[in-house]
């Protein structure tokens, strides 16, 4: 699937110029959904859990 014939409802410019900021969040939907589904989001918080839980070993030891 490919933006570049999508208009934008909010600066109505095409989408593939990234106007705004609703231009450039759907680009990137559209060229980098995601890694393997997983959002960026999970990964920081599964690395902080991670980090945490070898400080606390180290810490018990
Ligand atoms: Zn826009």
């Amino acid at each position: 699937m490919s933006c570049e014939h999508l208009i934008c409802a909010r600066c109505a410019g095409p989408v593939v110029e990234g106007h705004c900021t609703t231009c450039r969040a759907a680009r990137a939907e559209v060229h980098h959904p995601g890694t393997f589904g997983v959002s960026p989001v999970l990964i920081g918080a599964l690395l902080i859990a991670l980090t945490l839980l070898i400080a606390l070993k180290l810490g018990l030891q």
